[in-house]
């Protein structure tokens, strides 16, 4: 009575009972953790709906749609921008527990992270002018009601113009990778709408709609394979930049917890059971190889800002909000593996932004927390009735 998937995941390294366990026991209890700390839950974000595709869309106006933005005083002190936000702007989160302000912060200026923009992305990074903080702990990823017309054209446009779905059989390898990258996204962002639902819009009652997830995700075996292949690709991403992620530094302006987010991280990227269970969670050093890689690469570089510049059209706030982190986090993985031409030791040239590390970080997170789901509500005993 389970829905299990079993065997060598298709252009991985690993089999999906290894990478189960190993997220269960090992990585979802550190990440989990880790997306909790101050420096990895304020995720700078342009919210603003900027579509260059189609002007006339207007912004959802659905009410579990729109995102909390932080009052100046709760994120921070080393990520405010120098000049501070209008203070009518300011959506408040005033009487929410998980909104407490964490006061324990000092004024350090925020140190040893570049500033430098990620050629796979369309935001610039560097522009704070129409940037806000938001608390994604007060934001979860789940349904919010976002669907018809508007999202579908999203999706198509992602699907059709930018990312063709490749004919069985298809060799190349690379043209492969962005589809399943964004495939993968796509699984996961269905499993978080199906695994925080709203059931029962009167008395406001959330909870999991198995239906859904069966219908979306589990009934299709590409998609849940492609799930596990963005969480490999990612995770390759992450160890890949050990070196990196390791001396950088956490800084929030508090102290305990920016110790607690190194400490996490270094347990995360250096990981005894995880090297012992899958010590190559995507070979990334197979593509590009032939004559037409570097061309191969740049089309796919354009391909995928693209796709970041789409999440402008999401007419969604807070679907916007975590489409834009997690392309961003799969624009930040996509730059450590391939960015840094040749070298043979990128953490002398790779350079992240603090902002892509957040989001990489809490991508991560959000795949892990989708494998765990599709694991759990796949071998439930209600799933039964629903594969036969
Ligand atoms: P959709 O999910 O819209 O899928 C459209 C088509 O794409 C399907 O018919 C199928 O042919 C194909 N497809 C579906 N899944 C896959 C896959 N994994 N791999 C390959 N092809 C696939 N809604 C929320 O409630 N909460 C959110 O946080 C949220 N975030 C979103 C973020 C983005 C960037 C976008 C574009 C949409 C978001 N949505 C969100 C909307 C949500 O993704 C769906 O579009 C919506 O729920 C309607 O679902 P659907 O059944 O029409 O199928």
């Amino acid at each position: 009575g389970s829905y299990k998937y079993t065997g060598i995941i298709e252009d991985c390294c690993c089999d999906y009972e290894t990478v189960d366990s190993v997220n269960g026991a090992v990585l979802y209890p550190l990440l989990q953790e880790l997306v909790t700390t101050p420096f990895f839950r304020y995720f700078k974000v342009k919210l603003w709906c900027d579509c260059p595709f189609w002007p006339d869309d207007g912004m959802c106006r659905l009410r579990d749609c729109s995102v909390c933005e932080c009052p100046e005083n709760e994120f921070p002190e080393p990520f405010k921008r120098p000049h501070g936000l209008p203070k009518e702007d300011l959506v408040c989160q005033e009487g929410k527990p998980e909104a407490a302000v964490d006061r324990t912060l000092d004024a350090k200026a925020f140190r040893g992270w570049a500033v430098v923009d990620n050629p796979w992305t369309n935001d610039d990074e560097t522009d704070n002018g129409e940037m806000t903080y938001v608390n994604l702990q007060l934001n979860p990823e789940r349904y919010t009601g976002y669907t018809g017309p508007s999202a579908r054209r999203i999706w198509d446009a992602i699907y059709s113009e930018n990312c063709p779905k490749y004919s069985s059989g298809e060799s190349c390898q690379e043209k492969k990778v962005l589809y399943k990258l964004i495939s993968g996204l796509h699984s996961s962002i269905s499993v978080h709408i199906a695994t925080d639902y709203l059931l029962d819009e009167n008395t406001n009652q959330w909870g999991a709609n198995l239906q859904l997830m069966y219908d979306r995700v589990l009934k299709h075996p590409e998609r849940v394979q492609n799930l596990y292949f963005t969480f490999l690709f990612v995770l390759r991403a992450v160890t890949k930049a050990a070196t990196y992620l390791e001396q950088a530094e956490y800084d929030s302006g508090n102290h305990l917890e920016d110790l607690k987010a190194h400490s996490l991280i270094r347990q995360l990227v250096h990981n005894p059971k995880l090297q012992a269970a899958c010590p190559l969670p995507f070979d990334e050093a197979k593509l590009w190889q032939g004559q037409s890689g570097p061309e191969l690469k740049q089309q796919t570089q354009k391909q995928f800002r693209n796709i970041s510049a789409l999440m402008d059209c999401v007419g969604c706030e807070k679907c916007r909000l975590w489409g834009k982190l997690q392309v961003l986090g799969l624009g930040t993985a996509l730059k450590i593996l391939f960015s840094v031409d040749g070298q043979k030791d990128q953490d002398q040239t790779l350079q992240l932004q603090r902002n892509e590390v957040i989001a990489l970080m809490n991508l991560l997170n959000r795949l892990s927390e989708s494998l765990k789901s599709v694991t759990d509500m796949g071998s439930s005993a209600a799933m039964d009735g629903l594969i036969l």
